[in-house]
């Protein structure tokens, strides 16, 4: 899964869990967000906004 944020490919651990979040956008699609985005988007209507 690609951040919806910066593009990035979020990585995942060996247990195939995502370093970052899943947040459901206006429409109700999920995008992944990675864990750098996440941080410097502490708001989660702040996150949104970023999200494309
Ligand atoms: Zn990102």
């Amino acid at each position: 899964m690609k951040c919806a944020v910066c593009n990035q490919r979020i990585e995942t651990t060996f247990l195939n869990k995502l370093l970052g979040t899943v947040i459901k956008d206006s429409k109700g699609k999920k995008k992944g967000v990675c864990s750098s985005c996440q941080k410097k988007h502490a708001d989660k209507n702040d996150l949104l906004k970023k999200i494309k």
